[in-house]
């Protein structure tokens, strides 16, 4: 008899055993899709909402202006090694560092102009002729990657690029140091335009929200690291006809949206058009920018 009863506890003993690692898995599951849903806050939505686009833009969007540029403007947001293999939002937004210098090799070799935004701008005034082939290279949000992948590329080519920085967010976990990004202006390769203070969507937001997010992000940029910051990316390409007459009033010069696009204009100064180069390379990326038509991905 009192074999059958130990053996009975040690059957249940190890049916308990065996739960363990459900455990484990329920909560490592649980953690992995919190991160995730709270890393989905800060990144750009995948598709451009062109239905909640104000009319205005839409009006300009269907015109074809004859005193447009044609400008490409490369959008980045990653570009390192993703570790976790699981991490498909940040899979999507990556490119590796491998592709990205074998893009700027490609434009450099075609005989592409670097430009920043602020340099567009001095064109878009008529202060300034648009140079031979000109492109740009944007990368929004500042992570670290900023620091340790792609400015030792942009060092490499002697290119410029310009970074979207969220203000508040410096020195986060994800993004990069304080310190970080004075290595980053001290290059003199990366013009800094400012991202909001929160990485917040601009479109259908109380004015005194969009007030803050957009004067605030450019203030704390100027004065932090006494620079000038002239223009402005609107975070996850949402906004509205507020928030582009906020952007004016704050006295940006410009700004951009993700709109996908490559003709800039005085009409759409405000909301530039912008391309994901994904990872084309060689050929393919150079058919890719004599294209009119570009998708939102
Ligand atoms: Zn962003």
């Amino acid at each position: 008899m009192k074999k059958k009863k130990t053996s009975r506890k040690k059957k249940k003993f190890s049916k308990k055993l065996l739960l363990i690692p459900f455990f484990f898995l329920f909560v490592l599951f649980s953690f992995s899709a919190f991160a995730r849903w709270q890393f989905s806050e800060i990144v750009e939505s995948r598709k451009t909402d062109m239905a909640k686009l104000p009319k205005g833009v839409k009006a300009v969007l269907s015109a074809s202006s004859s005193a447009a540029f044609r400008v490409p403007i490369l959008m980045y947001h990653y570009i390192e090694y993703v570790k976790d293999k699981n991490d498909t939002i940040r899979q999507s937004l990556t490119i590796s560092p491998r592709v990205f210098d074998l893009q700027i090799k490609t434009l450099k070799d075609d005989g592409y102009t670097f430009m920043t935004v602020s340099e567009l701008a001095i064109v878009l005034d008529g202060k300034r002729e648009l140079p031979q082939k000109p492109i740009l290279l944007t990368i929004d949000d500042g992570h670290w990657d900023l620091y340790t992948d792609i400015l030792p590329i942009l060092k490499k080519y002697h290119v410029k690029a310009t970074a979207y920085i969220i203000s508040g967010l410096i020195g986060g976990s994800d993004f990069l140091s304080k310190e970080q990004l004075e290595k980053v202006i001290q290059s003199g390769l990366v013009e800094i335009g400012a991202h909001t203070v929160h990485h917040v969507g601009l479109a259908y937001k109380l004015l005194p929200v969009a007030e803050y997010e957009v004067k605030t992000s450019k203030k704390q940029l100027e004065e932090t690291y006494q620079i000038p910051v002239v223009s402005f990316a609107y975070p996850g390409g949402s906004f509205d006809v507020q928030a582009e007459n906020v952007v004016k009033e704050a006295g940006f010069s410009l700004a951009l949206s993700t709109i996908p696009g490559i003709k800039q204009s005085q009409e759409n100064r405000f909301f530039l058009y912008r391309i994901r180069p994904g990872y084309r390379t060689g050929k393919d990326l150079l058919t890719y920018l004599q294209q009119d038509r570009f998708r939102p991905w």
